[in-house]
């Protein structure tokens, strides 16, 4: 322990450095306890189609309600489920939960919802991933077509040919497949050559500055005529403000996701909103 002054005050501290490994060991020790003791939770994200003006599916997002550090965000734990071999088990309780969330809504009078799950790398590089995932939608009773996987490029880092197998199977059992974050890291407009997907997710770096951005403008308004013309639908993540979606509109982009409309909602208040909109 060091002591350290600080505005007038002096206290004992551990130094910083030991601060943060600290949180994260109590974060992975947690995991297969919270996991146990139902400590994750799914919100759920509307997705706007920008003709009709609909709600037409809604993305799932991790929530870990934890009982010393209150809500975790995924960029906090994700990382350390996929290091830990974690997200194996996890991931499979996502999908599970959001099939069971699209019966639930069923039985509420939600219909024709669809819900879509992020996909770690590393699940991918399971060889019985494809098994997996249709186990889970059938024992759950729903129907692939009721379900999208999101991926980012990162799957294609470890072994592309396998990955791209995989996709085409899984399209083939009827999935909607979705390439989330374009534009961030590697995104390469090569991948679009090759992978089958339905949708491509613009990220919100795209969107950010979007309005002042001349230049960004022009990029949006290509990938949105490349995507077409693939016959992708383009949905834009991260929208946030009314001068945004005049932009994306404008561009004839196929649907929004953002805090304009909503941000991530537990269930129930999913529900609620989804009622209030196509009333
Ligand atoms: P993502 O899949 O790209 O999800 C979109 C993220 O953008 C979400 O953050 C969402 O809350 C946020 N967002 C939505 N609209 C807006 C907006 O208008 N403005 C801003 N600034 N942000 C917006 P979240 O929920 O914190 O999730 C972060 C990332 O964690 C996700 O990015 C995804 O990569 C990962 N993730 C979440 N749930 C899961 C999961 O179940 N499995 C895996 N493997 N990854 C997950
Ligand atoms: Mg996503
Ligand atoms: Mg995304
Ligand atoms: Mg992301």
């Amino acid at each position: 322990f060091t002591a350290k002054k600080q505005r007038n005050t002096c206290r004992l501290y551990t130094p910083s450095m030991n601060e943060l490994p600290q949180k994260e060991v109590m974060l992975e020790s947690g995991l297969y306890p919270a996991l146990e003791s139902n400590q994750f939770m799914l919100y759920y994200q509307p997705k706007v189609d920008l003709e009709s003006g609909r709600i037409y599916a809604a993305e799932a997002l991790l929530r870990w309600k934890h009982p010393e550090f209150g809500m975790v965000p995924p960029m906090e734990f994700i990382p350390i489920a996929e290091k830990t071999g974690f997200i194996i088990p996890l991931g499979e309780w996502v999908l599970r939960e959001a099939c069971r969330q699209v019966k639930r809504w069923e039985k509420q009078g939600l219909p024709q919802l669809s819900v879509s799950v992020n996909m770690s790398m590393i699940q991918f590089q399971q060889k019985n991933i494809v098994h997996t995932i249709q186990s889970i939608i059938s024992e759950e009773g729903v129907r692939p077509q009721q379900i999208e996987l999101e991926l980012t490029e990162s799957i294609f880092m470890d072994n592309p040919d396998h990955t791209l197998r995989i996709l085409h199977e899984l399209k083939r059992l009827g999935l909607a497949l979705s390439l989330d974050d374009f534009g961030t890291g590697y995104s390469s407009l090569s991948y679009l050559q090759s992978v089958p997907i339905h949708y491509l997710k613009l990220d919100k770096s795209f969107i950010h500055d979007i309005v002042s951005d001349y230049r960004k403008q022009m990029i949006f308004k290509s990938l949105v005529v490349i995507a077409h013309n693939l016959d992708l639908k383009v949905v834009t993540e991260g929208v946030e403000t009314a001068e945004e979606l005049d932009i994306i509109k404008g561009h004839q982009c196929d649907s929004v996701q953002g805090y304009l409309y909503s941000p991530p909602l537990p269930p129930d208040r999913f529900a609620e909103l989804y009622r209030k909109h196509s009333a």
